[in-house]
């Protein structure tokens, strides 16, 4: 048995924004050493979200559409009066900072059709952080 930290970071550059991961996770994986078991991805950030979905470039748009419908800006959100970003946070708090996929014969699960995004929810930012967890067995 056997658990690897890594840590993704990234430089954000518009307010709202999806950042395909992908790539990232797949590398830690396959620098993690662990064959058979989880690996759990977690955003460090309270107004940013991960998700599961295709990449594609209509659908992109459309999920950051969804997200302003849900959670408009401005509306008189009461955490607004301390930094203008209530949007932000009650998007990630809904959506959600974790995602957990299996990893099976040293390689990560997903779909033909699955990417990893990072959801920006009060960008442009630098520095935002993701942590990668990979348990199990060697
Ligand atoms: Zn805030």
């Amino acid at each position: 048995m056997g658990v690897v930290f890594s840590e993704i970071r990234l430089d954000t550059g518009k307010r709202k924004e999806l950042v395909d991961i992908t790539e990232q996770v797949v590398s830690a994986i396959s620098k993690g050493g662990i064959r058979n078991g989880i690996c759990l991805i977690h955003s460090l950030h309270s107004t940013s979200a991960l998700i599961i979905n295709e990449n594609e470039d209509g659908l992109r748009m459309d999920m950051l559409k969804k997200v302003s419908e849900e959670y408009p800006p401005g509306i008189g959100w009461l955490h607004d009066r301390i930094d203008d970003n209530a949007d932000g946070h009650l998007a990630g708090a809904f959506i959600g900072p974790s995602i957990t996929l299996p990893v099976k014969e040293g390689l990560l699960v997903l779909g033909t059709w699955q990417s990893i995004f990072f959801l920006e929810l009060d960008g442009p930012r630098k520095g935002r952080r993701i942590l990668v967890e990979i348990m199990g067995e060697r």
